[in-house]
């Protein structure tokens, strides 16, 4: 995890490597956003596919 916060770029999941240490955003210049469904109907359809433990 860095401190390079991205204003851009909020995100809640603290468990990623690429979480800001002290706030909820995420520190990549750019990530990508995927599903997992067939057809996606609700937000939790949808996936950050730049996620890393
Ligand atoms: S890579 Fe995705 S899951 Fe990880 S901090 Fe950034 S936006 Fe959040």
């Amino acid at each position: 995890m860095s401190n390079n916060i991205n204003s851009s770029i909020k995100c809640t999941v603290e468990q990623c490597k690429h979480h800001c240490d002290s706030s909820d955003y995420c520190t990549l210049n750019c990530i990508t956003v995927g599903t997992h469904e067939a057809n996606p109907t609700v937000d939790q359809c949808t996936d950050c596919l730049s996620f890393e433990r």
